[in-house]
């Protein structure tokens, strides 16, 4: 169907002769055969993402171009990682990122309805009825189903978390596990210890949680049970002598990116000493450097000296009997840290060194951390900056248990912006498809077959949570279902708490399972889905090679 014919006549025996040719534009395709392509691309990709959802979801090993493996959970890493060519498959690569960047959670969820709406877009699409209808019923369903949703939600306190009360805690910590719960073994741990990091940065006046003030810093040994909040930025190094000072109060600190050493020549240079006399005078002037630079580390009223390079014995041990504590081979990231954790200027020349350029700390501590004798600095900065030190078995390990704790913190700081919780397991979705579809058989025009496609669409995340824990997924649905149809009989409005039993409790209430999601993600969640999905299907033209 996409070979066009051509009449044209033999000039010499006058015969007519047809000429096939082939698509016009080689690489190009137009209309519904375009958009049916689109779709392909994005289904095999949220297929790809559905086992991965909710507590009992599977997880990806995906291996990078250049061999370094990444073990994870999260929607928007494995998409990430995929190294999608597809054009409409990086649009679903960016609206998990999207939702990444803007709530932080539910990054798997976003990509699975996006494919499900897609999916039943098409069989619209088989039965005659224009994209642009189906994408404008849509955008009706996904506006019913945020008002569902909303009608569903939890309002934590009416006057949000002005102070943290042990109840209020509770749901934070419970909605942080439901977003730590598929990633992470042991999540009521860190969902604790995520819960701690943001309310330390929480500014409850203002309702909000500053997480740029928190850093995640992993380092392979322990368990993950060992990860823990700590006061300050932490440095994985240790203090350059071991006769300084372990703690530090009222530290001043110097930044240095400039060596302990003396200047160097630039050009090759050879050095002949025939005397004793000679020896002494070369070994007094560089002593001399050493001096001078640690005089000036002195007079600037620093007492700690940070320092991206190395230093030898022989400085080590002047800056030890100076009374100043060193730590070297402090890299450019942390050197960057520590000056913004103290409000310290970084200093690439000893001359530059004066007061106002210190940086300046509470409390500088080397403390040793689990079994192995490692240890660590803590440098607990003006600023307030926390760290929470993640421990693991292994790199992979660590590197996952940071995504998950990005999305849990995301989660708490979320509820402190806004405390209202939905309940998880899917409830409101079964709960929106469930409004959807009592709307569509009131309707009488053509738009109620969006709405219904819409309202089976939202029917596959309780299918995926309930296929991925091991359920049969057509029965566990349609058993939640029911149940929340008699509520329903009851009051229209009636707000529902009944989900899928991921974890085989033995009761489809969320609210006493205690999972909760924020309303913020589920929201953004159906109106980012429902806008990717109206753009796939207002591309009717794919031009150029795929
Ligand atoms: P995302 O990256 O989209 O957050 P997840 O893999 O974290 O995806 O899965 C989230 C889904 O799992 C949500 O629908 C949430 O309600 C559900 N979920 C999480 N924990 C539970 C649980 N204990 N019981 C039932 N559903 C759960």
């Amino acid at each position: 169907n996409q070979q066009s014919l051509t009449m044209a006549v033999d000039e010499e025996t006058g015969r007519p002769v047809i000429i096939i040719r082939d698509q016009e534009e080689k690489g190009r395709i137009t209309g519904v055969q375009a958009i049916k392509q689109n779709i392909a691309a994005a289904k095999s990709v949220s297929f790809i993402l559905s086992t991965s959802l909710g507590p009992k979801g599977a997880d990806k090993i995906i291996v990078t171009p250049d061999s370094e493996i990444v073990i994870s959970n999260d929607g928007a890493t494995i998409m990430e990682q995929m190294d999608l060519e597809h054009p409409i498959a990086k649009l679903l690569v960016d609206l998990s990122k999207c939702q990444d960047s803007e709530i932080g959670d539910g990054t798997t969820g976003v990509v699975v309805l996006a494919g499900a709406l897609l999916d039943q877009a098409e069989s619209l699409l088989d039965r005659g009825i224009h994209p642009i209808r189906v994408a404008d019923g849509y955008d009706l369903a996904s506006q019913i189903a945020v008002d569902r949703v909303r009608e569903l939600s939890m309002p934590m306190r009416a006057n949000c978390a002005k102070d943290v009360t042990p109840e209020f805690k509770q749901f934070l910590v419970d909605a942080a596990s439901t977003a730590l719960g598929s990633k992470i073994a042991q999540g009521e741990k860190l969902a604790n210890v995520a819960v701690d990091a943001v309310l330390s940065v929480a500014d409850l006046n203002r309702n909000d949680a500053d997480l740029s003030l928190l850093k995640v810093k992993g380092k392979v040994g322990g368990s993950i049970e060992d990860t823990s909040l700590v006061d300050g930025i932490v440095l994985d190094k240790d203090i350059s002598h071991p006769q300084m000072k372990d703690v530090t109060p009222d530290a001043k600190l110097a930044i240095l990116t400039c060596p302990f050493e003396p200047p160097k020549p630039k050009t090759k240079y050879e050095l002949s000493i025939s005397t004793v006399e000679q020896y002494r005078s070369l070994a007094e002037t560089e002593q001399k450097f050493f001096t001078d630079m640690i005089q000036r580390v002195k007079d600037s009223g620093a007492n700690t000296v940070i320092c991206q390079w190395g230093f030898d014995d022989e400085a080590n041990s002047l800056l030890m009997q100076n009374d100043l504590t060193a730590v070297r081979w402090v890299g450019g990231e942390d050197i960057e840290a520590v000056a913004i954790a103290t409000g310290g200027r970084i200093v690439s020349r000893f001359e530059d060194l004066t007061p106002e350029k210190l940086g300046t700390a509470v409390e500088v501590r080397q403390e040793m951390y689990g079994t192995t004798g490692d240890h660590m600095i803590t440098i607990q900065g003006k600023r307030g900056y926390k760290t929470v030190f993640v421990r693991g078995s292994n790199k992979m390990v660590i590197e996952e248990a940071k995504r998950s704790l990005h999305d849990a913190m995301c989660v708490v700081r979320d509820l402190i912006r806004a405390p209202t919780l939905v309940p998880g397991g899917a409830c409101a979705e079964i709960a929106a498809s469930l409004r959807i579809t009592s709307v569509a058989n009131e309707t009488d025009d053509i738009e109620q077959y969006a709405l219904r496609s819409f309202a089976a669409a939202l029917d596959a995340i309780p299918m995926a949570l309930a296929r991925n824990s091991g359920l049969q997924p057509i029965e566990a649905v349609a058993q939640v279902k029911a149940k929340q149809l008699k509520e329903l009989e009851r009051d229209p409005k009636y707000k529902t708490t009944l989900g899928v039993d991921c974890m085989a409790r033995g009761t489809n209430d969320m609210a006493e399972q205690r999972v909760f999601e924020t309303l913020a993600s589920k929201t953004q969640q159906l109106t980012l889905a429902t806008q990717v999905t109206r753009m796939v299907l207002k591309i009717d033209d794919i031009i150029g090679q795929l």
